[in-house]
């Protein structure tokens, strides 16, 4: 077993907030402990060779042997006795209790080859100083969306086998971004004049189950990284916070109540993609007709608010006019605000291209048709009964006419907009209250009802 801090011949600065680190163990555990100090040198934290000069210490531990568990522990302690932040790291990580409970001042325990927990950890204990090489990049990142939106990636892959997609295959399992680590980047982004986050993933509501929904603390609490404890920090930052990819897993039901406090936007993109048992079947996919219908209506006495977008498939391969039309008829139940349609199309590398029953192009083109066609009448019925209520909007252009805003129904690019009238002095960002005085399949048009009520400068 070998013990080390930094070698001292490692560069150590004057100003940066400084790590010590202890590695024990094998050298999987010391290549372990290589990358943890790669990655926190190139985040500008310094190497410190002494627990005295450490802003914190983490130990990366060994749980091999019993002998060498006791061997952790004591290096903890001593860290401890040394130092007093101590964050722990490595394979006796597992055994997170028996070390809270040998030392139950630990900052933090996290498990082997978790190289973002431990470093999401030192960011939690030792705020990164200022470096103006490294802080050339704004702390919100670079965008490419107008300065009042971004898209908070939460996860990577995606653990579903979806028989028309490849996803999983190019991007690999659910890997669910650290709980602090989200909440970091959305405070950066709502710090640097955002006023709506998009928060997009392959499976937003499969988040954190790959980290066994693991511990954190975020605002002097603890919560657990999962879906429904994110939804509620985020919606505690004050802006606009916009659900998309969203299976409809029972779970789903716990921010329904954030919905109809306004913490969270009354708005959930689910892709369904189809209607029929047997298409879903043969798409991999989940989800029963009945029950997503009894858990749309109990999400609907839930949050009466609620927006439902949802995007299909038509022309799966199998998919009989009986199919087709079980899922029109599921659409007239359904009443989603906003729907999007392809025709089916053969992903190089998906299991569904070897499916029999190909539908021909021109039958994919019909039933497209149909369903738009068929979903307009019910977008016009749902937008036309808003004619008359008042409604909150965020301005994203200003033309000569007034303002292009959208309102909590309305995702960027995807959904409808709201066109608010008038020469108000409005700028992208603001949000007001408007009064519903038209409505057509995919739009509202709106009066403001009062001066801005909450502006982004
Ligand atoms: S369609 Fe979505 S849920 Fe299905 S496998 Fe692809 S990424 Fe996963």
């Amino acid at each position: 077993m070998t013990k080390t801090l930094p070698d001292k011949n490692m560069p150590i600065g004057t100003d940066a907030p400084k790590i010590g680190l202890v590695s024990l163990g094998c050298p999987k555990a010391l290549v372990d402990s290589e990358r943890i100090v790669t990655r926190l040198r190139a985040e500008g934290y310094e190497l410190s060779p002494s627990y005295e000069g450490a802003d914190a210490v983490v130990v990366n531990t060994c749980g091999f042997l019993n002998s060498a568990k006791e061997e952790s522990l004591q290096a903890i302690g001593e860290a401890l006795a040394s130092n007093g932040r101590v964050i722990v790291t490595g394979c006796l990580g597992v055994e997170a209790e028996r070390i809270r409970d040998h030392y139950p001042d630990v900052l933090a325990v996290t498990g082997p080859q978790a190289y973002e927990a431990v470093v999401e950890a030192v960011h939690e204990a030792v705020l990164r100083a200022h470096d103006p090489l490294l802080d050339l990049v704004p702390p919100q990142g670079i965008r490419f969306t107008p300065r009042h939106y971004a898209y908070l990636k939460i996860s990577e892959g995606c653990n579903h086998s979806c028989s028309f997609c490849i996803i999983p295959h190019l991007r690999g399992p659910l890997r669910s971004r650290p709980f602090g680590d989200v909440m970091r980047e959305a405070e950066r982004l709502v710090a640097a004049g955002v006023q709506e986050l998009l928060v997009i993933s392959q499976d937003t509501s499969a988040y954190g189950l790959d980290l066994e929904y693991a511990e954190a603390a975020w605002g002097g609490r603890p919560v657990e990284t999962r879906f429904a404890d994110l939804a509620e920090a985020l919606g505690s930052l004050g802006v606009w916070v916009r659900m998309h990819y969203v299976y409809p897993y029972p779970h789903v039901d716990q921010i329904l109540p954030l919905m109809a406090d306004g913490q969270i936007l009354p708005y959930l993109d689910i892709p369904f993609q189809h209607a029929s048992p047997r298409v879903l079947k043969a798409m991999r996919r989940p989800a029963r007709r009945e029950k997503t219908l009894e858990r749309l209506a109990r999400w609907r006495t839930q949050c009466s608010e609620l927006a439902v977008r949802s995007t299909f498939i038509v022309g799966f391969p199998g998919e009989t006019e009986d199919d087709f039309t079980e899922l029109l008829s599921w659409l007239s139940e359904a009443r989603l605000a906003r729907v999007g349609c392809f025709k089916y199309e053969d992903v190089d590398g998906a299991p569904a291209n070897a499916l029999p029953d190909q539908v021909p192009e021109e039958v994919k083109d019909e039933r497209y048709a149909r369903l738009m066609a068929h979903q307009q009448a019910i977008s016009a019925e749902v937008l036309g009964a808003r004619v008359g209520e008042a409604l909150e909007v965020i301005v994203d252009d200003v033309d000569a006419e007034g303002a292009i805003a959208r309102s909590h129904w309305d995702a960027p690019d995807i959904d409808g907009n709201v066109f608010v009238d008038g020469d108000n002095g409005l700028r992208p960002g603001d949000r007001l209250s408007v009064k519903v005085t038209g409505a057509s399949e995919y739009d509202l048009w709106a009066s403001p009802l009062c001066p801005r009520t909450d502006a982004a400068v």
